[in-house]
């Protein structure tokens, strides 16, 4: 674990008109962490990671990425968005293109990646997840698991420098968790930067460098997954795991 700092939310505020949905959050993500955000439905989850990739524009606040502030008036978040990779629980794949297509899309047209250069590179990212012989097939052929694997592999062909998961297992039958789960596993391990949103609290355990529990919109306590789940300090972390686990 480095200690550059990758990502550095301060004091982000978001209302949904009257709801106040995210109150004074402060978060900061190092290279290479892994950061799994944990609480309850509506606490506030999805909002911060979609704040964090301006698929949300906040209220007030400041977000850092690697080092630069993001000013959402200013700067091409578009380009904001290649550095910040996002996977959704309903994988979000385009229907009427191949596993190949899906994955060299993106690098083709907005990155202007050279055809050959984004079909070897998307070829190899197939390879990464497990999927070298689905790169002909549509999405409708594959399996939840296997389609999320192809959206891992498309947010990865961006390079971004930091991955975004909401849920990215809630929407599978148990027996394809796993699959996704080990793609994960292998990118923390080969140092991506990654902030998950995730029941899966045996892999929050296991993967995550630090654990944050969200309550009605503010972070209540972060710690390491030992810290939050041998000995959480706040009684609210406390009934929360007591209900989950
Ligand atoms: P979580 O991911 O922790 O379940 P969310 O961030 O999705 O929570 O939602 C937090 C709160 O904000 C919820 O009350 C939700 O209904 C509300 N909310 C989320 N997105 C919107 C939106 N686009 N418009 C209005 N309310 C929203
Ligand atoms: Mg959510």
């Amino acid at each position: 674990m480095s200690n550059r700092v990758m990502i550095e939310v301060q004091q982000l505020n978001k209302s949904f008109g009257s709801l106040h949905v995210l109150k004074d959050v402060d978060l900061t993500v190092h290279e290479s962490d892994v950061v799994c955000l944990i609480g309850a439905s509506g606490s506030g989850k999805s909002t911060l990671l979609r704040c964090l990739n301006f698929l949300e524009m906040k209220d007030s606040g400041k977000i850092l990425i690697n080092g630069e502030e993001i000013d959402e008036r200013s700067h091409n978040l578009n380009q904001v968005r290649q550095k910040v990779g996002m996977v959704f629980q309903h994988f979000h794949l385009f229907p009427h293109k191949t596993v190949l297509e899906n994955v060299i899309e993106a690098p083709i047209y907005v990155k202007k990646v050279p055809k050959e250069k984004a079909i070897k590179k998307g070829r190899a990212l197939l390879k990464k997840v497990g999927l070298s012989d689905k790169e002909e097939v549509y999405p409708a052929k594959l399996s939840g698991g296997q389609k999320q694997r192809v959206a891992i592999a498309r947010s990865l062909a961006m390079k971004p420098e930091v991955m975004l998961f909401d849920e990215p297992t809630s929407a599978l039958d148990p027996e394809l968790v796993g699959e996704v789960l080990s793609t994960m596993k292998e990118l923390a391990k080969e140092g991506m930067t990654m902030i998950l949103v995730t029941h899966e609290m045996g892999f929050a355990r296991e993967v995550a460098d630090k654990i944050v529990y969200m309550h009605e919109g503010k972070i209540v306590e972060i710690g390491t997954p030992e810290e939050i789940f041998e000995q959480p300090k706040q009684q609210r972390t406390k009934d929360f795991l007591n209900s989950v686990l």
